[in-house]
């Protein structure tokens, strides 16, 4: 995966700085599902603040990006696991 070059890392078309495909819905949908397969349907993401960590589906973080003040939109993972 070629996150330097600018490329669709699905099809190797140019592609916008700020995603990691080119604008092809297709391409994006491939890149979802190839990132859920690679990290799990979702990703556990610490807020360094407090300390707790939270379930964020990778599609979420794919698609809009993640700011540490909507963390508390997604359910709390126990400490224990
Ligand atoms: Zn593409």
């Amino acid at each position: 995966m070629d996150m330097v070059n600018h490329k669709c890392s699905i099809c190797g078309e140019p592609r916008p700085d700020f995603r990691a495909t080119c604008l092809d819905p297709d391409c994006h949908e491939t890149y979802v599902r190839l990132m859920e397969k690679e990290c799990g349907q979702d990703k556990i993401v610490e807020d360094m603040t407090t300390g707790k960590r939270y379930l964020v589906p990778t599609r979420f973080i794919i698609e809009h990006g993640l700011k540490v003040n909507e963390l508390p939109l997604f359910p709390l993972v126990n400490n224990e696991q």
